[in-house]
């Protein structure tokens, strides 16, 4: 049998937990050939590059602002 949870939890508990869960921040790395922050295992949004080599191109290159959007790049 599945281990079931005996009680269902309270809004306020699960407020609680979410809201831990808000204050991480995402982890970032410096893209090596440009020097911008990058996620970790994504190719960098700004120059196309994934582990030392260009894998993508990057159509429009002056983007306002990095938020919005989609963060991660495709891998291949
Ligand atoms: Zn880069």
């Amino acid at each position: 049998m599945t281990p079931l949870p005996k009680r269902r939890h309270s809004t306020r508990r699960q407020g609680k937990r979410q809201a831990a869960l808000s204050l991480k921040l995402p982890s970032l790395l410096t893209c090596p050939n440009c020097g911008s922050l990058r996620l970790p295992h994504r190719v960098c949004e700004y120059c196309g590059y994934y582990g030392g080599k260009q894998v993508m191109t990057v159509k429009s290159k002056d983007k306002k602002s990095a938020k919005g959007g989609s963060a991660s790049g495709r891998k291949k």
